[in-house]
């Protein structure tokens, strides 16, 4: 079967998901024969369904950090994909402090169902059946730990930039030249208060790392009135590289 990945959602700003103004899946990655199940937030479980798709198949877990609008559905959709840990799932890649933190986000009967955890730091390699999951550069964003993700084989690279604020270490922390290179891009503008992107942020990272495509997604109220396609298209204008806003269900073949 061809390579994809599926936007199980496209919120991202509290307003957004807690009011489901759009869909908070997560991302569906298929690379190489292997599915990684990329942040299950609210309503996750019924959004792979609804994509027809099966918890059963999902090979990796990948959490990008610990914030409910990213691991909300995770419980769910482990009891689904283990059939309650009797099919034990190989692996699980997250940031320690979701997993071992002082307010971890798996129950503790359903951390069975996974035979092995790794934690992201900076630069962690996984090889998994020829799927490689690295971690990158650490993102500024409070209350979480984050870092740069990307999923590669011989021939695809995949870039996801979880949430966090821009700031100018990004430009050399993420592998460049990636097939497709998806942002969470909360904002029009920056603000200053706020730890996430915005698309002035994107504009720098598509000019310093030169994907071959680039997908933004995880958007607020603000986002969504300044249409994310016109900002897309922006983006697209000032850095020459094509840009696609996520729709929620938008499957983008790779
Ligand atoms: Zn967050
Ligand atoms: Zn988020």
């Amino acid at each position: 079967m061809l390579d994809f990945v599926k936007f199980l959602g496209t919120a991202g700003g509290r307003t957004v998901v807690f009011r489901q103004l759009r869909h908070s899946g997560g991302i569906w990655i298929r690379l190489n024969n292997i599915n990684i199940m990329v942040d299950p937030g609210p309503g996750s479980l019924i959004r792979i369904y609804e994509n027809n798709l099966e918890p059963k198949d999902i090979d990796i877990f990948v959490i990008s950090h610990r914030h409910l609008d990213h691991v909300a559905d995770i419980n769910s959709v482990l009891e689904a994909a283990t059939e309650s840990t009797k099919n034990k799932k190989d692996l699980l890649i997250a940031p320690e402090d979701a997993i071992d933190g002082d307010d971890p986000v798996i129950l503790k009967y359903l951390k069975k169902g996974i035979k092995k955890f790794v934690y992201t730091k900076e630069n962690i390699e996984v090889d998994y059946k020829g799927v490689k999951v690295k971690s990158h550069i650490k993102h500024i964003h409070r209350g979480a730990e984050v870092y740069g993700l990307s999923f590669e084989t011989e021939n695809k690279k995949i870039v996801y930039v979880p949430c966090g604020k821009f700031y100018e270490k990004m430009l050399t922390g993420y592998p460049e030249n990636a097939d497709l290179m998806i942002i969470n891009t909360t904002f029009v503008k920056p603000k200053p208060n706020v730890d996430h992107m915005s698309a002035e942020g994107v504009k720098q990272l598509l000019k310093a790392l030169k994907p071959k495509k680039a997908v933004i997604t995880h958007y607020s109220v603000d986002m969504l009135k300044a249409n994310p396609k016109a900002v897309a298209k922006n983006i697209e204008e000032e850095t020459g590289i094509p840009v696609i806003a996520a729709e929620d269900r938008m499957k983008i073949k790779i």
